[in-house]
């Protein structure tokens, strides 16, 4: 019997850095000893008082539906936050809260893409942005960045990328892979690109709280009314609260399209889990001592592996304003053996070093740029320690 599947999922491809963490996570219950920089998840347990609410709400009995959208509570929460960090105001029905950030952008490009709408893509990219916009039967655009310019994308590659069919940018400051971080001038650059077309920009913050050296992140909606108009802002609890199971993310825009996500979402999922919401609130109206004290850890670990990549003959690091990755470029390696198998690609280089050297990395190609590997530094000190270690001298011995 031939079973189908339907022609669009098949050109999905899944997740890589998922791909690589379940393989990881398979060797270490193997009880085989890896390292794994590969999947962005911060090694820090959920702070205790988050934790605790968790409990609190199952023992009160919220376990019941909520309202689609999320409850009031939750909305009013992320409205609040959203007015202590960027000064920006929104009402609970300009918010929603779904299962994970990466349900909010996919409920987003649902809300606004016809098929064929093309959204303009800056390379490198996460590597779920591509597969979610196609999902939902839109085209994405990839626009090369520079290195030299951090690769952040600049308004003469926004404007040259910028069709008829143009519905939205997606932005990602701070950074997955790279770690960059877009300044106010270059924010106001894309801006004025997508007030003059009409264009969306769907604007992925997640790691807006993980920021290092002083640099702090701006959202793109808060540089005025017509850009806020025109912006979905997308956010969550993963990265800052140490809150990756817990799946809870959220998006903030002009009401018609938070009302168009949630109908969406209603028939999909109904809404996040009620324990989580719960959970949620008094995280984010709770004391943010934890957040700063793990971001002091993220800064010491960063210090650390940038010190030690950058000093390993052949690699060429980019020093990362921000997030958790360092984003290291690999062209001396690509046409040389490892193990005595020739490196075509990121993926050939990822795929020996996990098998035979026990260091997950994740490659380059995920994110579209394929003589690049992605390192994530949130881990122990004592992996990073031990892991740049048997990655170099794994480098070291193999590499001819
Ligand atoms: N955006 C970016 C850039 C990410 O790296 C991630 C990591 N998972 C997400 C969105 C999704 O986060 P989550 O679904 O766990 O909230
Ligand atoms: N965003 C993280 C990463 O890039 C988590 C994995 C994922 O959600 O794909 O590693």
């Amino acid at each position: 019997m031939e079973l189908r599947i339907s022609d669009k999922i098949s050109k999905i491809a899944p997740s890589i850095t998922l791909s690589i963490d379940a393989k990881l996570k398979q060797m270490l219950a193997d009880g085989i000893k890896v390292y794994g920089f590969g999947v962005g998840e911060p090694d820090f347990e959920t702070p205790k008082y988050i934790r605790d609410a968790a409990v609190e709400a199952i023992d009160k009995g919220m376990t019941k539906y909520t309202p689609a959208q999320g409850t009031m509570e939750l909305r009013k929460a992320i409205c609040a936050k959203m007015k202590r960090d960027h000064g920006l105001e929104y009402n609970p029905n300009q918010i929603i809260a779904s299962s994970g950030a990466k349900h909010s952008l996919s409920n987003s490009f649902a809300a606004i893409l016809n098929p064929g709408d093309e959204v303009i893509v800056p390379v490198p990219y996460w590597v779920s942005y591509t597969e979610i916009i196609k999902l939902n039967d839109g085209v994405p655009v990839l626009v090369p960045t520079k290195k030299e310019n951090g690769f952040k994308m600049t308004k003469e590659e926004l404007m040259s990328a910028v069709t008829s069919k143009t519905k939205a940018i997606l932005l990602n400051t701070p950074n997955n892979p790279t770690g960059s971080i877009y300044t106010e001038s270059e924010l106001k650059d894309i801006a004025d690109v997508a007030v003059s077309n009409n264009i969306y920009v769907v604007s992925d913050e997640i790691y807006e709280q993980l920021t290092y050296d002083g640099k702090k992140h701006i959202s793109i909606a808060a540089l005025g009314e017509d850009i806020k108009e025109l912006s979905i802002v997308i956010n969550g609890m993963s990265k800052a609260y140490a809150m990756t199971g817990w799946r809870l993310g959220y998006a903030c825009a002009n009401e018609k399209i938070i009302k168009a996500m949630s109908s969406v979402q209603s028939h999909a999922v109904s809404h996040p889990s009620s324990i989580t919401q719960y959970a949620s609130v008094v995280a984010l109206n709770g004391p943010q001592d934890d957040v700063h004290k793990m971001v002091e850890q993220f800064a010491k670990r960063r210090t650390y592996m940038f010190d030690r990549l950058s000093k390993i003959e052949g690699l060429k690091c980019l020093m990362p304003d921000g997030a958790f990755y360092i984003y290291v470029d690999i062209t001396n390696y690509i046409n040389k053996e490892l193990c005595g198998q020739k490196i075509n690609s990121s993926l050939d280089f990822a795929q020996i070093l996990l098998e035979q050297g026990h260091v997950a990395v994740i490659p380059g190609a995920a994110f579209g740029t394929d003589n690049f590997i992605r390192f994530s530094y949130a881990t122990s000190m004592e992996i990073i320690e031990k892991g740049i270690d048997a990655f170099e001298d794994f480098v070291k011995k193999n590499l001819k």
